[in-house]
C-alpha cells in the first residue's frame, strides 16, 4: 500500500474538518478574518473555526483548488461570507493587489493569520542558495508583506485588530535536520514580538503561535535537500508516519489559534515536544 496516499486521505478524510467548539461561538461576528495558507492543514482548520465563530474569512493559498474548498466549507459551517483568493504569498506585487481587493470589496481585515510556510529538511552543507530562497521567500517574506500590507490597513482604520504568526517550535528548538526552516521560523517568531512592541499602543494585538508536530499534508510536501526524488519520497514517508503517530489535530491548533487572538497572548506554544525534538536533533539528517 501506497503509505502517503493513505496518510494523506485519512488526514483529509478520517475525521471532521474542525468541528466549531461552541467556545468561541459568535465571538468573532462581524469580524473579517484573513488566513494564508488556509487551503489546507493548519491554515484550513484554522479559517473554519473562525468561520464557525461567525467571522466572515478570506482564504487565501498558492493552490486554487484547496482554497476554493475551505471557503464552500467555510459557508457550510456558517460562515456569513467567504472567498478564495488564489495568491502566493511570496509574490510582493500579488500580496500588493490582493490587499487592494480585500480593502475595497470585503472591508479591512480584523484578524490576520500568516499561516502559508513549507518545509525543507536536509543538512546545512546539503542546502543550496536556491534552497534557503525558497525557504525564505514563503515562510519569512510573505509573513512580512501580510503584516506590512494588512497591519497597515489596520493601523489607519485606528479600530485595533490582530496579527497572528504561525512559527515553529523549531524556531527555539534547534535541529540538525531543519536549518533553513528553523532559521526562517525564528526570524518570524522575533518579527512577530517586534511589531507586537510596535503596535501596542494602537489596540493591535500580535501573538506568534509555535506548534510542534501537527499531522497535516506538510510531511507529503515537504522537501529533502540533497536527494533524488527517491529518496525524498522516503523520506515523505518516514516523516509521514511520525507525525502521524503523534497524531495532533490541525483542529486543536485552530482553537489555540481563536484563544490567543481572545486572550492576546504573545508567543503560544502548541504540543511542543521538547523531547522529540532533542531527539530528533541526534540523528544525522539521514536518518529521517
Ligand atoms: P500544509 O502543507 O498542509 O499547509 C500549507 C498551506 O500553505 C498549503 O495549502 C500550501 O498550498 C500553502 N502555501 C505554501 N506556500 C504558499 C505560498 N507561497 N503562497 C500561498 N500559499 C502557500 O502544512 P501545515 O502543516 O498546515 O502548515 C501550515 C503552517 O504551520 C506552516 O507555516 C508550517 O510551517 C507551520 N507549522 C506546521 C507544523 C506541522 O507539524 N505540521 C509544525 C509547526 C509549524
Amino acid at each position: 500500500a501506497d503509505w502517503i496516499t493513505e496518510f494523506v486521505t485519512a488526514t483529509e478524510s478520517g475525521r471532521p474538518e474542525c468541528a466549531p467548539t461552541g467556545k468561541y461561538a459568535d465571538r468573532f461576528a462581524g469580524q473579517l478574518v484573513l488566513v494564508t495558507g488556509a487551503g489546507s492543514g493548519i491554515g484550513r482548520a484554522t479559517a473554519l473555526a473562525f468561520a464557525g465563530s461567525g467571522a466572515r474569512v478570506v482564504v487565501v493559498d498558492r493552490d486554487a483548488e484547496g482554497a476554493a474548498r475551505t471557503a464552500g466549507l467555510a459557508r457550510s459551517q456558517g460562515a456569513p461570507a467567504s472567498w478564495a483568493e488564489t495568491v502566493d504569498v511570496s509574490d510582493e506585487q500579488a500580496m500588493e493587489k490582493l490587499a487592494e481587493k480585500v480593502a475595497a470589496e470585503y472591508g479591512v481585515v480584523d484578524v490576520l493569520v500568516n499561516n502559508a510556510g513549507i518545509g525543507l529538511s536536509g543538512s546545512f552543507f546539503d542546502h543550496t542558495t536556491e534552497d534557503w530562497r525558497k525557504v525564505l521567500d514563503v515562510n519569512l517574506w510573505g509573513v512580512i508583506h501580510g503584516c506590512r500590507l494588512f497591519g497597515r490597513q489596520m493601523a489607519g482604520r485606528g479600530q485595533g485588530g490582530h496579527i497572528v504568526t504561525i512559527a515553529s517550535a523549531a524556531a527555539y528548538q534547534p535541529s540538525r535536520l531543519l536549518p533553513a526552516y528553523s532559521t526562517s521560523k525564528a526570524a518570524v517568531l522575533m518579527l512577530s514580538e517586534c511589531l507586537r512592541a510596535e503596535l501596542a499602543g494602537q489596540g493591535i494585538g500580535v501573538t506568534a503561535v509555535c506548534p510542534g508536530f501537527v499531522n497535516t499534508g506538510i510531511t507529503a510536501t515537504a522537501r529533502f535537500a540533497g536527494v533524488d526524488a527517491e529518496e525524498e519520497r522516503r523520506r515523505q514517508k518516514r516523516a509521514a508516519r511520525l507525525y502521524g503517530l503523534r497524531n495532533y489535530p490541525p483542529e486543536k491548533v485552530a482553537q489555540a489559534v481563536l484563544r490567543a487572538v481572545v486572550r492576546d497572548d504573545a508567543v503560544v506554544p502548541v504540543t511542543v515536544e521538547a523531547r522529540l525534538f532533542h531527539a530528533m536533533s541526534r540523528f544525522t539528517p539521514r536518518a529521517l
